[in-house]
């Protein structure tokens, strides 16, 4: 057999696995800062997952962002990142690429005509700096080079133990098919698996792993809520409805610490992650904006509660004299479809004038209305998931500039940290926050 003739490349600055949306703004800093930089993709062309993000009209970020709306095992790992580069930053870009954008509901920014605009602009940044773009690569192998120089790669991605770690390694070395770069820096920017028909995969965990970093289980997140067939609401799809979402502790939890006498200890009480935001029922179970932030808080045996009447009391509902008269089904009616109202209501209290409702009749509207309880049984996987939650974990990498504190020169941005973001712009804000920190610092 004969084996395809390998190029070299020049020794780059820096080395960018992944031009998505956190690789192509880690290069464009770089770049700024007179770096050669050198983009390595698998896919025909960049940014394609950031092309078809907020209906391919990309909701890059939101007015207001706040490490509250991220989550991962260290929570405060993304704030020095965001008080960094700002959603202000976001729009200054934006202005300056010439790149019309709109503020839509909850403060979310989309751009006006197209994410296409957003692509084009950062790759231009990139190739018009002097950096360069490498497609359709194949990765194999990604290592570090010994200061005492090794020509000879190595047969397979060499694998770092603790206490063996390579501090005194001069560069990097990225094998693909065709080719082998080297970079005094390394950037791992190659997000997670979510929507893989965009080219995503789970590869960057397998490099970060090699070179010894803890992965975090990933996870789909931003995706729709299986429900068990046949559940009460089944039936519905189609509908939807404006609700608010809370996620009960375990079961198990609940039970330990019932037993200990401290419910509210924090931790075990429920917490509200969607806030009016639109509940859409569908054959499987549960999407639409609430169900998607739901289920990235949501884990397997936890229940949630929904509430129909968000910003509303019962009280204030059952107490309007104006309604007394009034069927409560009629009433429900002016709030929410009515075949959901038929399938929420019993019919013994659906009938009922509301002036002749007990007070535990009453209780019970309460519990439907405002509490509903579900015990969704999966989410969708990742073919429908919007982000991947989970990645490498955020206690062995700089929070300041995205690098290794196992090994110098390496650094992470982007989806493939364990930092996930809220439905609303927020992920992309991430990508671009933790791209730009990682990109001023090499
Ligand atoms: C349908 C959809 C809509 C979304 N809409 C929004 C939105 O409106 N707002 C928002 O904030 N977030 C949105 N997101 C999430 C957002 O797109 C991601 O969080 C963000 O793109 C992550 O950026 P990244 O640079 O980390 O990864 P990516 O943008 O995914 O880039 C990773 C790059 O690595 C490359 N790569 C992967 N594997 C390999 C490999 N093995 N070899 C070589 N290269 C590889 C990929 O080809 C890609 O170019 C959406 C996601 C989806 C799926």
């Amino acid at each position: 057999m004969i084996s395809m003739p390998q190029t070299i490349s020049p020794i780059f600055d820096t080395v960018i696995l992944g031009a998505g949306a956190s690789g192509l703004m880690c290069a464009s800093v770089a770049i700024g800062r007179g770096k050669s930089v050198v983009l390595i993709d698998h896919a025909v062309r960049p940014g394609r997952k950031l092309s078809l993000t907020g209906g391919k009209k990309c909701n890059i970020t939101n007015k207001k962002v706040s490490m509250q709306d991220y989550i991962g095992e260290n929570p405060q790992f993304c704030r020095s990142a965001l008080a960094r580069f700002t959603p202000e930053h976001t729009l200054s870009m934006l202005l300056e690429a010439g790149i019309a954008f709109e503020e839509r509901e909850l403060g979310q920014i989309f751009c006006k005509h197209s994410a296409e605009d957003l692509v084009s602009f950062l790759v231009k940044a990139c190739v018009s700096g002097g950096g360069r773009i490498a497609l359709e690569e194949h990765i194999l192998a990604a290592e570090t080079i010994p200061s005492c120089e090794n020509s000879n790669p190595p047969a397979e991605t060499t694998r770092y133990a603790h206490g063996d770690l390579p501090k005194n390694h001069a560069r990097f070395r990225v094998r693909t098919r065709n080719s082998t770069y080297e970079g005094r820096n390394l950037v791992i920017a190659m997000g997670g698996p979510a929507w893989p028909q965009t080219g995503a995969s789970g590869r960057g965990y397998e490099l970060a792993r090699a070179f010894g970093h803890r992965i975090v289980p990933v996870h789909p997140a931003l995706a729709g809520l299986l429900m068990p067939p046949n559940w009460p609401l089944s039936g519905l799809a189609g509908i939807s409805a404006t609700v608010s979402v809370r996620v009960l502790p375990s079961q198990e939890t609940t039970d330990k610490t019932k037993q200990a006498g401290q419910l509210k200890k924090q931790g075990t009480v429920d917490i509200l992650v969607a806030d009016g935001l639109s509940l859409l029922f569908t054959h499987k179970g549960l999407s639409g904006p609430a169900a998607l932030q739901a289920s990235l808080y949501w884990r397997k045996g936890r229940r949630l509660l929904l509430d129909f009447l968000p910003g509303k009391t019962l009280t204030e509902l059952l107490d309007d004299s104006a309604c007394k008269q009034l069927l409560f089904r009629n009433l429900l009616r002016r709030f929410l479809p009515e075949r959901l109202c038929d399938a929420l209501l019993p019919a013994e209290l659906a009938g009922k004038k509301i002036a002749e409702l007990s007070r535990r009749e009453r209780e019970r509207l309460r519990s439907l209305l405002k509490n509903y309880e579900i015990a969704p049984i999966g989410s969708e996987n990742f073919a429908k998931a919007e982000v991947a939650a989970g990645g490498v974990s955020t206690k062995e990498v700089s929070s300041r500039s995205m690098e290794s504190a196992k090994i110098p020169g390496l650094f992470f941005c982007g989806e493939i940290l364990d930092v996930t973001g809220r439905l609303g712009g927020y992920n992309l804000h991430w990508a671009f926050a933790s791209g730009y920190v990682a990109g001023a610092h090499m």
